[in-house]
């Protein structure tokens, strides 16, 4: 089933967008947690992390390439910054397409587990 990442993918609701080609996109999370809180996503429909194919593989290397170059056009490079990608009930996964969010802008913090 489709997610409302699809809708934003598809231009059918709005985002502000920061980096679109045509495997993925980046955009800024409409309730950012940090000063800066981007999410990359493919635009392939993939659920989570764990639902990758070996098709995905070269699709995955594209994606995580893209997420380092967003964090360093949002200015992160030098400060640093997090990636995180949730997975499932358990994981915290609130929308159903796989999406890695960048954090940063300040300092994010120890990992809460
Ligand atoms: P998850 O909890 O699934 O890892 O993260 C989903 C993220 O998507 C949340 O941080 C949430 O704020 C963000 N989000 C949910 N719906 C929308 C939306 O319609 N637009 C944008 N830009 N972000 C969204």
């Amino acid at each position: 089933m489709s997610s409302i990442f699809k809708k934003i993918i598809d231009k059918e609701i709005p985002a502000d967008i920061v980096y679109e080609d045509e495997h993925c996109m980046a955009f800024k999370d409409i309730q950012p947690r940090k000063k800066v809180h981007l999410l990359v996503i493919p635009k392939k429909e993939i659920l989570s992390l764990a639902d990758l194919t070996p098709e995905d593989q070269a699709l995955m290397g594209h994606v995580m390439m893209k997420v380092t170059e967003v964090a360093e056009s949002a200015g992160l490079k030098n400060s640093g910054y997090r990636v995180i990608t949730n997975i499932g009930q358990h994981g915290g996964q609130e929308v159903p397409h796989l999406h890695f969010h960048i954090l940063g802008g300040e300092p994010v913090g120890p990992i809460v587990y």
